[in-house]
């Protein structure tokens, strides 16, 4: 048979397994501890910290879907990140980019400042002068997250990951805004994947979770062994969850993308939108990078409301599809305003300087249908005009 496709690996991943009963759909293990068949002699698994069937079942699954050697199923997003910084020596230089994702900036400054290791942050969207830092400071890691948060900027992996490798560095990608079913890091090459599985992987907002996926098998042991040590791996009801999301992650992100696109189309047209940030556009500075390594350009969009401080909240209240949360990629479609949520931790000359401003939306693009979620977004246009057209009329009485 020719090789099978993504979808299909991970929707039929360990089904029909089960040697006790058949069970199509493999059980979920929540025991603590397994019993040694007999003195002297232990079986696969011991002890769920160390390793458990139905993590072990998401782990593999995410190695088939990211093409790795092997995948560690962490207790969230950030014990993968952290679980990956352990590969690394005090003196080891990490470059990462400023606009990664906030709670990675906070943990790699913080692991930085105690002297864990070196950081650079290097501005890796723009290839040329990444590249040529990278061989002049010959880093020990670097770390790609792309598109990033929340303006959508796009790395060209593959260059980065080239010139990483004339020096030796090891290249991490954190795929979590695309998931395996939009993008591949390692076979652009990338040699290790960090995934938030809370966003795309689960997909229904109701896990937190984390994995890393490691292209070579000598570097998956050590992250094993280190998620063992630390007790960072995830709980196996988590992982059944997760699991169960990603059998159906490939349908899911095709009408995201979908949906993101008739957004983005709609958005387009809107007089009270300005900077529409999306790698779907044309104008967009990262869209033939995006083009290439991407499959399709994500369900993540974000953009500049063309109204005051104090018409935000107009917008925002009068949207009834779009949820105001933190958190992307379930299937129900969200916005959040970064000033005040997701990016409130850094300072505003920060922030200026990240660009964005106090005027930016980020929206997560459900699977609604997506005539729904473009009304939506109407109504809340008009409601913006409503209450700009009674404030001149209240002006002029
Ligand atoms: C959410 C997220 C994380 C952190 O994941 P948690 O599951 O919240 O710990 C890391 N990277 C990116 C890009 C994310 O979106």
């Amino acid at each position: 048979m020719s090789k099978l496709h993504q979808e299909t690996l991970v929707t039929r991943y360990g089904v029909n397994s089960d040697a006790n009963h058949g069970a199509v759909i493999p059980p979920l293990y929540l025991s603590s501890t397994f019993a040694f068949p007999r003195f002297g002699e232990k079986g696969a698994y011991d002890y769920t910290r160390s390793g458990n069937p139905t993590r072990d079942h998401l782990g593999g699954a995410l190695a088939a879907a990211e093409g790795g050697a092997g995948g560690v199923v962490t207790a969230s997003g950030m014990s993968a990140v952290h679980l990956v910084t352990q590969l690394l020596q005090p003196g080891d230089l990490l470059m990462a980019p400023p606009d990664c994702y906030g709670g990675c900036h906070r943990l790699l400054s913080a692991a930085a400042r105690k002297g864990q290791f070196e950081l650079d942050w290097v501005e890796l969207w723009n290839s040329e002068s990444a590249a040529a830092r990278i061989r002049e400071q010959a880093p020990r890691m670097v770390w790609i997250e792309t598109p990033s948060n929340p303006l959508l900027r796009i790395t060209d992996i593959e260059h980065i990951a080239a010139a990483a490798h004339e020096v030796g560095a090891l290249v991490v990608a954190d795929n979590t805004f695309l998931s395996p079913a939009g993008q591949q890091p390692l076979a652009l090459g990338a040699d290790i994947v960090v995934h938030s599985t809370t966003k795309y992987i689960n997909g229904h907002s109701d896990v937190v979770g984390g994995a890393v996926i490691a292209a070579d098998a000598a570097i998956l042991e050590e992250l094993e062994w280190w998620a063992n040590c630390l007790g960072v791996t995830g709980a196996p009801f988590d992982s059944f969850q997760a699991m169960r999301g990603l059998r159906t992650l490939g349908v899911r992100y095709r009408q995201h993308q979908e949906n993101a696109e008739r957004v983005a189309a709609a958005l387009q047209e809107e007089d009270l939108v300005e900077c529409l940030y999306y790698p779907g556009l044309k104008s967009h500075p990262g869209h033939e990078v995006a083009a290439r390594q991407q499959n399709g350009f994500g369900a993540m969009l974000s953009f500049e409301l063309a109204a005051s401080h104090e018409e935000i909240p107009v917008f925002l209240n009068a949207l009834r599809l779009f949820t105001l949360a933190e958190s992307l990629g379930g299937v129900e479609s969200l916005v959040a305003h970064p000033g005040s949520m997701t990016h409130a931790a850094m300072s505003e000359e920060d922030q200026a300087a990240a660009g964005i401003s106090s005027r930016l939306l980020r929206l997560s693009v459900g699977i609604e249908h997506a005539e729904d979620l473009v009304a939506d977004l109407k109504n809340a246009f008009a409601a913006v005009r409503d209450a700009r057209a009674g404030l001149s009329v209240r002006h002029i009485a």
